[in-house]
């Protein structure tokens, strides 16, 4: 009965629903039975697992928990362990690459383009040696690992054996790879890859695209997993060891307590017709883009991100539930609810079993990345190369990309999972252009360049209406009280770069009082290469705050406008700041040199780190 009078005390004041109200509540009959996981504090381990013998061919979603750690890491990781994350904060992160594992998923509009300084080196790749190469060797049967199809446990001393360039064994997250077959498919050269040779390259790996499915790209690859040694810090005892993706009691409560916020809790409880699950976050600035509900099958999931940490319910529930469900946040106090409704009036005695990582608390970073799958609805042309494609999500998820971040779009191309990034925009620039016409909780929209010769766009831009295509979690680095109390907004956008600009523009304009003028400075080749063009000059039209100044690289003879790619002179003349203190930000994004070098100018410019803040994956 107490949750139901903070539920009374707190719905007063500030509630969003998401999805359609549900039904009216009845009055409240039954508190959730306690299941053993319905606890207010999170468990912190489950019995172990026993390991199944291993088959005679694997991969790595078949094998048990391989048991790091493996030498020359930085850190221990293994699949499911957040172990690792608690040595993390032991050791000193291994020096950071641009290039390293950026193999399989290229990010590079760029590379159309030459640099004209500054610019990020690639490696060219011999001829034959593409990702699309990559994939037929693969599917070619040739045995890639030497092993002929035998998987073998792996020892410290094995894997440092494997060294060289023609016998590289490479482990990342416990699964040893033989990456010597793949050397020459890699963009970012062998080098790189050597770097990992013959230890553990999952933090190496993990600074670039965590994100990267390599499970896939590399299946053929996988020599087996790490041999089981425990090589933990002298005070660690067996009986902890982390089994079940949680880590220990007493690591989450120390590391948390030193690094991040404390550990919301959840607890349950139902009327007839419906089961409410709460969770209280213990943190006052949650918002209905802080938690992202999936319910499929008889599975649910919420991820509630705060900060930079992620706690999860994770749940195979115990009865039916109809499809739609509903989100509330009661802001002031950080609680939310998700109302369930139940396919039967029936007493339930426990909300369900636990699944992977139920009740964890841990670093965004070591969380996988969750994928649904989402309906393409509309395809429509922006310019000449550009799309703005509407993806509709699931009516059992709840999901809403926060201001500034992006999520990974996933499609199977010749039988591998491929992803990229994209960043959602608005249907349109400013809602006051087009009645909105979808509700945007349910709706994503994309502008999306499509690269005749690119990998991924090409498949994307073959998906027909009623098509589906897999949508991760968000991701990005962008937080949005850097707008507050804003005078000025400065915003440095080239080609697609444009598309983290449509919310950051959106939200200042409708959200912040403080702000004085938004300039865009928007850096394209020609003319037809302009997103929103018009929309962006009515806007500039009807808002006296927002300015817009086209710069085009390859103009025809008939432009009058500015030139050129990103200049000292460009910025010095464009970014005026009112005053010594008024607040400022600068927001980038582009083509990785465009990025870069005005990083670089802005520097030069005296501009300080909090008030620049630059889009990348
Ligand atoms: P790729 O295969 O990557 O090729 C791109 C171009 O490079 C093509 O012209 C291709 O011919 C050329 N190329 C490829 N390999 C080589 C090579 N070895 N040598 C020379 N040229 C080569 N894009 C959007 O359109 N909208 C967005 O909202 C968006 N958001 C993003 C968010 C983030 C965080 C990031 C990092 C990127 C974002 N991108 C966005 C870019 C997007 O992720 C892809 O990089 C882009 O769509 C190209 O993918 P592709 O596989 O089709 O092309
Ligand atoms: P593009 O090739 O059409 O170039 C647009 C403009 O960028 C050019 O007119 C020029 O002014 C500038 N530019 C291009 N190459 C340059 C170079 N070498 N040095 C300096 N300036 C240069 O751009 P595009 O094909 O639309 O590519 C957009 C890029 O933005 C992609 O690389 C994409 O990955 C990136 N992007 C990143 C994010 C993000 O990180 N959040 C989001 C969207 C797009």
């Amino acid at each position: 009965m107490e949750i139901a009078k903070r539920t009374e005390n707190g719905s007063g004041q500030c509630v969003h629903l998401c999805r359609p109200p549900p039904a009216p509540d009845l009055p409240m009959q039954h508190r959730g039975a306690d299941s053993g996981y319905n606890a207010l504090a999170p468990p912190r381990a489950y019995p172990a697992p026993s390991l199944p013998p291993a088959p005679s061919r694997l991969l790595p979603s078949d094998l048990p928990a391989p048991h790091p750690p493996c030498p020359g890491s930085a850190a221990v990781r293994s699949p499911g362990s957040r172990f690792a994350s608690s040595l993390r904060v032991l050791c000193s992160p291994p020096r950071r690459s641009a290039v390293f594992w950026r193999p399989w998923i290229d990010d590079g509009g760029e590379k159309e383009q030459e640099a004209p300084h500054n610019a990020v080196e690639a490696v060219p790749l011999k001829q034959g040696r593409s990702l699309m190469d990559w994939i037929r060797l693969t599917k070619s049967g040739k045995d890639l690992t030497g092993l002929k199809g035998r998987l073998i446990e792996v020892t410290e001393e094995e894997l440092k054996k494997h060294n060289k360039k023609d016998d590289c064994w490479i482990c990342i997250r416990g699964f040893v790879y033989n990456v010597s077959p793949y050397m020459e498919y890699h963009p970012g050269g062998e080098d790189e890859l050597m770097r990992a040779a013959g230890s553990d390259g999952t933090d190496l790996f993990d600074q670039v695209h965590r994100w990267v499915n390599y499970e896939s790209m590399l299946k053929e690859c996988l020599v087996g997993r790490m041999a089981m040694k425990p090589a933990f810090p002298k005070d660690y005892h067996e009986e902890k060891k982390v089994l079940n993706g949680m880590l220990p009691q007493s690591q989450v409560t120390d590391t948390l307590a030193k690094e991040g916020p404390s550990s919301p809790s959840y607890d349950w409880f139902q009327t007839d017709s419906l089961v409410t699950i709460v969770i209280y976050t213990k943190q006052k600035d949650i918002n209905l883009d802080s938690v992202i509900v999936d319910h499929r099958d008889d599975s649910f999931r919420a991820e509630t991100v705060i900060k930079d940490y992620s706690y999860l319910v994770h749940v195979a529930l115990s009865h039916e539930i109809q499809e739609d469900f509903s989100v509330l946040v009661v802001e002031n106090v950080g609680k939310i609810e998700i109302v369930l409704k139940k396919k039967e009036n029936t007493s339930w005695k426990c909300l369900g079993h636990p699944q992977e990582n139920h009740n964890s608390f841990i670093p965004k970073k070591d969380t996988g990345l969750f994928y649904r799958k989402c309906q393409l609805v509309s395809k429509e042309d922006v310019t000449h190369d550009t799309k703005l494609f509407c993806l509709m999500l699931p009516p059992s998820t709840h999901l809403e990309v926060p201001v500034g971040q992006h999520v990974y779009l996933r499609l199977p191309i010749t039988g591998t999972e491929i992803v990229k990034p994209y960043t959602p925009v608005c249907d349109s620039l400013f809602s006051e252009f087009k009645e909105p016409v979808l509700p945007n909780n349910i709706y994503i929209y994309f502008l999306i360049k499509i690269y005749p010769a690119g990998f991924f766009t090409p498949e994307l831009d073959q998906l027909q209406i009623g098509d589906y295509v897999s949508v991760s979690n968000p991701e990005g680095n962008f937080i949005i009280s850097q707008l507050q109390e804003l005078e000025d907004l400065f915003l440095l956008a080239a080609g697609t770069g444009f598309t983290p600009m449509v919310k950051v523009l959106n939200y200042a304009l409708t959200n912040i009082p403080s702000l004085r003028k938004v300039k865009l400075m928007f850096f394209n080749k020609t003319e037809d290469d302009i997103i929103w063009r018009s929309q962006l000059e009515k806007l500039a039209f009807k808002d006296k705050r927002f300015e817009v100044e086209f710069v085009l690289s390859a103009p025809t003879s008939e432009w009058s406008g500015k030139q050129g790619y990103i200049s000292p002179a460009l910025l010095s003349e464009f970014l005026k700041r009112r005053s010594d203190t008024s607040k400022v930000l600068i927001c980038l994004c582009g083509p990785t040199p465009f990025t870069e070098q005005g990083m670089k100018m802005l520097h030069d410019l005296n501009f300080s780190k909090d008030e620049i803040h630059s889009f990348t994956a």
